[in-house]
């Protein structure tokens, strides 16, 4: 939705003056453009479909990619880039959500939770509804809780008014900070708590779904959501059936009766006459009992050639005519109307219709923990409830819906939550090779062996 500067009459013989100062300033902008571009390409260098999150910043472009996109840049962005910004990408519909996205919006007084790119602590506790006021407590009396990393578990325990009342943060084994609720502020309890390793097995059949029977199996809500991520790409746990049967086996740490963290060394799921094996390697990830990745590739772009980048992903932008601050919770691509979309991922359509001011409008749902989203299309050429595979062309680019010219808006939601799609951390699914598939092939052996029903 950038636009370019529109040059009132300049054709007429009596602007001759004003033109050139014009050209002139056009010029310098430019040098400045192609002096400057270099320290901002992440933002708008095409990188090529397939490419993974690694390469999206390229430092070593050649000259004439940073000439070239530089200048159509720089007229796109000349009032501002933030400012013209115009369109709006607000569908009406909402998707859908099941009993897997409700583990996150758990009922259960503690929740364990395991910390993802982006997260903040002030926005994990309200997600959870926990009180605003003890958010705050916590939060502005203890700056280090700024300082939570990916993969961390922190849990929390609320009263059933949403209190909270003490609060976990496992920064190691032997590194668990605890915050309780004392009157009404905080204490940071010093002793250092010595956990203790258990490795657990547990076992269960589908009576009325996974979430429900492996709960009622002894798997907390935070185990489970291992599990269903691990298994994402190689099984719909909405179509498991009854007497289904699963697996898990755990190392989990106890801090005396409480849990503060726990392992998913592997689990074995049987639908039907077929298993599935999700098994922890070293690496920190999954791999199914030959070594293959369980994971599957994404399309960085939903574009099969190259594409400017109009306006990028701005959690915090301001709206040009109200003032206020309305999220661009996607990318938008410069691509004129009828250019062919592609789904960047295999996966399951769940909106496919006009939509409020998203104009036509297509979500699929990709796994458990990706959704995409393409808005302002001409066309559109899936239906609901469609399987599509990566590449497959699912509608075509338009301005529909409130949109100021032709363009894609693209978002990306990992864990229901909007993330910038061109740096977001895509799987990759490669499976192990050499030493390493040799080691993990040895150590699964034992690791199979507990999971017997
Ligand atoms: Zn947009």
């Amino acid at each position: 939705m950038a636009q370019l500067i529109k040059f009132p009459n300049i054709g007429k013989k009596n602007f001759k003056i004003p033109y050139f100062s014009i050209l002139g300033v056009l010029v310098v902008v430019i040098l400045v453009t192609i002096l400057w571009r270099p320290l901002n390409l992440d933002r708008t260098m095409y990188v090529p479909l397939n490419s993974q999150a690694q390469t999206t910043v390229t430092d070593t472009p050649s000259s004439s990619v940073v000439v070239d996109y530089g200048r159509i840049d720089m007229l796109g962005a000349k009032p501002k880039t933030d400012k013209v910004t115009q369109s709006s990408d607000v569908p009406e519909d909402d998707i859908a959500k099941d009993e897997l996205d409700d583990l996150a919006e758990e009922k259960d007084n503690t929740v364990q939770y395991t910390i993802s790119r982006g997260d903040t602590l002030h926005d994990i506790l309200n997600r959870y509804n926990v009180n605003k006021n003890d958010i705050a407590q916590l939060t502005g009396k203890y700056k280090q809780l700024a300082n939570l990393r990916i993969g961390q578990q922190v849990s929390w325990t609320t009263d059933d008014n949403h209190n909270l009342l003490s609060f976990n943060w496992t920064i190691s084994s032997n590194n668990v900070r605890l915050f309780e609720k004392s009157g009404n502020s905080f204490i940071e309890s010093t002793e250092t708590m010595e956990g203790t390793l258990q490795n657990v097995r547990i076992t269960g059949e589908i009576k009325s779904s996974f979430v429900a029977d492996a709960r009622k199996a002894g798997l907390t809500s935070n185990e489970i959501g291992i599990i269903t991520r691990a298994l994402q790409w190689r099984l719909d746990f909405r179509r498991l059936k009854a007497g289904d049967k699963f697996a898990a086996y755990l190392s989990r740490e106890m801090h005396g009766n409480r849990l503060s963290n726990s392992k998913l060394l592997g689990v074995r799921l049987k639908n039907g006459n077929k298993d599935y094996y999700a098994m922890l390697a070293d690496d920190g990830k999954y791999y199914d009992i030959n070594a293959d990745s369980l994971s599957q590739s994404f399309f960085r772009y939903p574009l099969a050639a190259k594409a400017r980048v109009s306006s990028g992903f701005n959690p915090r932008r301001l709206n040009p005519v109200t003032g206020i601050v309305t999220p661009h919770n996607g990318v938008d691509f410069a691509v004129s109307r009828g250019t062919p979309v592609l789904s960047v991922g295999n996966g399951e359509v769940v909106i496919a219709k006009y939509s409020g001011s998203a104009g036509n409008y297509i979500a699929i749902r990709h796994g458990r923990q990706y959704m995409t989203a393409y808005m302002h299309l001409d066309k559109i050429l899936v239906k609901p409830g469609q399987q599509v595979k990566q590449g497959d062309k699912i509608g075509l680019s338009g301005n529909t819906g409130r949109s100021t010219g032709p363009h894609l808006h693209f978002e990306l939601h990992i864990n229901n939550k909007p993330v910038n799609p061109l740096t977001a951390s895509l799987p990759i699914n490669e499976g192990l090779t050499g030493k390493s598939k040799k080691a993990f092939i040895e150590r699964v052996k034992s690791i199979q062996s507990q999971l017997n029903f």
